[in-house]
């Protein structure tokens, strides 16, 4: 047990650039993920099978777009990226053009269909313990992804995965988005950005 964690907390503070990335990391990002995806599909599914199968189907469609339109162009591609996805998108898609992968710049407009698969929910969710009542398990799908957006992500995303990663040293367009936003906001607070 001592011998895993020295490795795990080697690899967390280490700024190494990983060609392929240890599965335990994998394993942290997919269940942060999934649990987002279980906790709004619980709440779609509560309020009616309808939508519950309404919402499997938007975040098949979100995941099949990543694997088609970003992974065959990372240099993750057939290989084990923080996600694990570019495996999955060599199954599914050709390779791509890896000088393609940077080409777009990202606005907040393009982060729209993926907000809507938590802010859904998260809607619903609220007007179901309005409507129906409380119900715990309504509450902790619907406070989840708020844990997850700001106490999950900045460690699974800016201690696990970006850090370690070489599409984002060579051009990642969420990285600079996300990067950029986090400036401005440290500027706005009149502090010297420490990214
Ligand atoms: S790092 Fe992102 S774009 Fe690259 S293979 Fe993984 S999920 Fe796809």
């Amino acid at each position: 047990m001592k011998k895993i964690k020295k490795k795990v907390k080697k690899e967390v503070f280490s700024a190494a650039i990983y060609d392929g990335y240890p599965a335990w990391i994998i394993v942290v990002t997919a269940t942060t993920a999934i649990a987002t995806y279980l906790a709004g599909g619980y709440i779609m599914f509560t309020l009616h099978f309808l939508t519950g199968w309404l919402y499997v189907a938007y975040v098949l469609i979100m995941e099949c777009s990543l694997y088609k339109e970003a992974c065959p162009n990372c240099c993750y591609y057939g290989k084990l990226c923080a996600f694990g996805k570019g495996k999955i998108a060599k199954l599914f898609f050709k390779k791509g053009d890896s000088k393609k992968f940077g080409t777009r710049k990202l606005t907040w407009k393009d982060l729209i269909p993926q907000m809507l698969v938590v802010l859904v929910p998260l809607l619903v969710g609220v007007a179901l313990l309005i409507s129906r009542g409380w119900n715990w398990l309504i509450f902790i799908a619907v406070l989840y992804p708020f844990l997850n957006w700001f106490m999950l992500n900045p460690v699974v995303y800016g201690q696990l995965a970006c850090k370690h990663c070489k599409q984002g040293r060579k051009c990642c367009p969420a990285l600079q988005f996300f990067s950029k936003k986090s400036k401005d906001n440290h500027k706005s607070h009149g502090k010297q950005s420490t990214i």
